[in-house]
């Protein structure tokens, strides 16, 4: 098995925060339980620099685009090591092998007769790079999501047939019944296509020049939401040359992809503001392409982690980012608490509080005292030497649920297992092995031992 996770391609018109921590650091955890079960893995993250945020920063800045996404840019770059992810990629939309994928891409649709000139009129919020629909408009003219007056845009912009492509979607989520995870959202995202595609902007004209140029008209760049998700197979395609090996078997489905013998799975997690375009418009974009690209197998949209009940912000200085976060505490303590207690099923707020009782709880008092405890046991029964108790090849992991949905959730099991197999040590009970058993003795602390040192729970039978 081939397996590809990708975390959101995080848009530069900010610094990094403990979200964009979660959403990397989740992904992490996701890579290496692949890799420990010996898969082929590409793990990628990068970033997104295209579009009106980010040229509205940067002139507030009284920066260009380019410099405004360089340093952004660097400091995402920067941090994925600092949290000891194990990224094999670090993608820019901004990286000419990109931008040339993106316009060989959307040329095709556009040779395939997906795409015409028209009219666009209507709403558009300038933070949310996006054109918006009366439903999506509160007040009358206020941006649902951003609160604020949105501009009455009208422009030629080039189009995009999305209607064409209402039956194909729906067979899509008909076969790929996990498309979308969690299920609210592809519940959501299919309401959306049933209720009937109508065709979308695919450029942006005069007032804005920060994109990927159009190859059949220049004046025109493309809209930032067609050209970032073909960020993925770019990224692909330049780690690929810098390490001597193929990318056509990752994304090709007529050379390699497909394999029946080594299929590859491609999980994609996302903030799920961002789920309707990569669930419809991209979708669409490459089955207009006409050509066998792999498309994701699960797309896992994220809940926001915010901040005392409000979202992070960086013009606004609310919430930790991570060059003070890794300040303060050294990756594993950030590694512990966003995976253990990132939002899951709804929002959740990061509190100084929270962080707090659970690193003493779950890492000085569980982690440490096992740790403590397996050490002296092995002193004092096994003379110092860890017992070779014959737990090779037995299977079981500290990811719950990897197999079925790609949600790295570790807390609950591993920390009961520590604590019952630490109280277990220390005074007998509850006991979950005869301790007169010399043979299961050596079984569990090997177990034990191995699971303190490779963070996998090894499931005795
Ligand atoms: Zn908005």
């Amino acid at each position: 098995m081939s397996f590809t996770v990708t975390t959101p391609i995080y848009y530069v018109n900010g610094a990094p925060h403990l979200g964009h921590a979660y959403t990397t650091i989740a992904a992490d955890v996701l890579a290496r339980h692949h890799r420990q079960r010996g898969e082929d893995v590409f793990f990628l993250t990068g970033t997104d620099e295209h579009g009106e945020p980010v040229a509205l920063a940067a002139e507030k800045l009284g920066v260009t685009p380019q410099e405004l996404a360089d340093t952004n840019a660097e400091r995402f770059k920067a941090l994925a090591p600092l949290l000891d992810a194990s990224n094999d990629f670090f993608i820019r939309t901004t990286d000419p092998e990109h931008k040339a994928g993106v316009q060989a891409i959307l040329q095709t649709v556009k040779d395939n007769g997906y795409v015409e000139l028209g009219r666009y009129e209507g709403w558009y919020c300038p933070r949310c790079a996006d054109f918006k629909n009366e439903n999506e408009v509160e007040d009358g003219d206020k941006c649902a999501i951003h609160h604020i007056v949105l501009t009455r845009e009208s422009e030629e912009n080039w189009f995009f047939k999305l209607s064409a492509f209402q039956e194909r979607l729906e067979a899509l989520y008909a076969e790929q019944p996990e498309f979308v995870l969690p299920r609210e959202r592809r519940n959501e995202a299919l309401a959306f296509i049933e209720g009937g595609l109508q065709d979308v902007s695919l450029s942006r004209g005069a007032k804005l020049q920060w994109g990927v140029q159009v190859p059949w008209d220049p004046e025109h760049v493309f809209y930032v939401w067609f050209d970032a998700p073909i960020e993925y197979i770019g990224a692909t395609e330049e780690w690929a040359e810098a390490n001597g090996t193929t990318w056509r078997d990752w994304w090709r489905l007529d050379e390699g992809a497909a394999n029946p013998e080594n299929p590859v799975r491609y999980v994609q997690f996302m903030g799920k503001d961002n789920v309707a375009f990569h669930t419809v418009s991209f979708p669409a974009t490459i089955l207009g392409s006409g050509e066998p690209w792999k498309t994701v197998d699960t797309l896992k949209a994220f809940n926001w982690l915010n901040w005392y009940g409000g979202k992070f912000s960086t013009s606004q200085k609310r919430g930790v980012f991570m060059d003070q976060a890794l300040e303060i505490l050294p990756a594993d303590y950030w590694r512990w608490h966003l995976t253990a207690y990132g939002p899951e099923g709804s929002d959740a707020a990061f509190t100084w509080e929270q962080f707090q009782s659970t690193t003493n709880k779950d890492l000085a008092d569980v982690l440490g005292n096992f740790v403590n405890r397996i050490l002296k046991f092995t002193e004092t029964r096994f003379e110092g030497v860890v017992p070779a108790g014959g737990v090779d090849g037995h299977e079981g992991w500290l990811v719950h649920g990897a197999d079925r949905v790609p949600v790295p959730r570790v807390s609950g099991g591993h920390v009961d297992f520590y604590a019952a197999v630490g109280r277990w040590i220390l005074d007998g009970g509850p006991v979950p092995v005869d301790p007169e058993d010399a043979v299961r003795t050596a079984q569990v602390l090997e177990a034990a031992v191995v699971s303190a040192r490779e963070g996998r729970v090894v499931r005795l039978d």
